[in-house]
């Protein structure tokens, strides 16, 4: 990597998550875009083009929503579980800025898929469950929408409409042919009821608010959402440059983040019964433990 290419990351806020919102219209939004924190994680094992494109877009995503969590210590986990599709399992998580992912997938069979295959193709009988952690009151939100669609965006766009009743937008670019592997994405979502003490405002992808806003971030082009040229604020203003008052606030960087550490896995290994890590032990008299995340093994003395 080049200190000119750092510059330019800083210039143009790749690895960076941007919140913003439109109070008068009850929209808040996402948008990140994604460069060396993606090259990480894609390079972490050797993927056809079709998964790292699949496990980018999964990436964003993860982005977009874990953004979306308050408190330090919260996380954002999405996770696909399918039958008899060549990918038979992808996951993704964000916690307080960290990300990471994976995807397990049977080699030949996605060789034999085309170019763009349909998530059916992809997964089979596929189901992505989205869970969100929240650390300040240990609660958990899970829900579980089919793998059925064009894309795992339109999958998290059903998710906010039938398990929250949140009208949302997604939108996804990658490019892994140039240079560098580059990924936008935004999200764009209706909460009316985002005012303390009010009301429930009447929700619905009809209300006009919504059709408006939802109308302008439609517009947003697969190549705006990576154009180096084009800061995210940009972006955000020439969607929404009409309205009265846009709020925007970069969010903290983002970074390539894994929780495998001998401690970690110590303190998981120390609740075993004896004579159960004495079978897991090898020779040399620690548990070998396979972190898929960064596809490495850790050997914990235990
Ligand atoms: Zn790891």
């Amino acid at each position: 990597m080049t200190d000119s290419y750092l510059l330019r990351d800083n210039d143009t806020g790749f690895d960076r998550v941007l919140a913003f919102s439109v109070p008068a219209r009850h929209a808040r939004g996402r948008v990140v875009r994604l460069g060396p924190v993606l090259e990480t994680v894609l390079s972490a094992h050797d993927y056809p083009p079709l998964i790292k494109q699949l496990l980018a877009e999964a990436l964003v995503l993860t982005a977009l929503m874990g953004a979306l969590l308050k408190e330090k210590g919260s996380q954002l986990t999405i996770q696909a579980q399918s039958e008899g599709g060549p990918v038979d399992l992808l996951v993704c998580d964000y916690r307080d800025g960290e990300v990471r992912g994976y995807v397990r997938h049977d080699e030949a069979a996605v060789a034999a898929l085309g170019d763009y295959p349909t998530l059916e193709a992809l997964f089979g009988k596929g189901y992505l469950a989205i869970t969100f952690d929240l650390a300040a009151t240990d609660e958990r939100y899970q829900g579980v929408v089919p793998l059925e669609g064009a894309s795992l965006a339109q999958a998290c766009e059903n998710y906010f409409a039938q398990s929250e009743q949140i009208p949302s937008l997604i939108r996804i670019s990658v490019r892994l042919n140039g240079p560098r592997c580059m990924a936008g994405g935004m999200l764009l979502q209706h909460l009316p009821d985002s005012e303390e003490g009010k009301e429930r405002l009447h929700a619905g992808e009809d209300h006009p608010d919504w059709e408006h806003v939802s109308i302008m971030a439609g517009s947003i082009t697969p190549e705006e959402l990576v154009d180096p040229a084009l800061t995210m604020e940009e972006l955000v203003w020439r969607l929404f440059h009409e309205e009265k008052e846009v709020r925007v606030e970069p969010l903290a960087l983002l970074q390539r983040g894994c929780r495998c550490t001998v401690e970690h896995y110590q303190s998981i290994l120390s609740r075993f019964p004896e004579d159960q890590r004495a079978e897991m032990r090898d020779d040399d008299g620690t548990i070998p433990v396979d972190c898929a995340f960064c596809s490495k093994i850790l050997r914990i003395p235990v």
